[in-house]
């Protein structure tokens, strides 16, 4: 697959590939090619451990909203 444009990360290279996990494309300086993915994402990724995280600590837990 080849693209041609600027990288979505600098404005500046030209883009090697997009981002496998946000679809942006980026330039050999912000692609990660073990990964696939861009530099934003890899940092998210290697933040968390690289895992993501799966739990929504605010998800819904039953509590109803009384209005009247
Ligand atoms: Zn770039
Ligand atoms: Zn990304």
């Amino acid at each position: 697959m080849s693209v041609s444009g600027l990288c979505e990360l600098c404005q500046t290279n030209e883009v090697v590939d997009g981002c496998d996990r946000c679809g942006r494309l980026a330039c050999e300086v912000h692609f990660d090619e073990e990964t696939g993915l861009c530099t934003e994402c890899l940092q998210e990724v290697k933040g968390t451990g690289g895992e993501e995280r799966r739990r929504d600590p605010d998800g819904p837990d039953g509590v109803d909203t009384y209005q009247f």
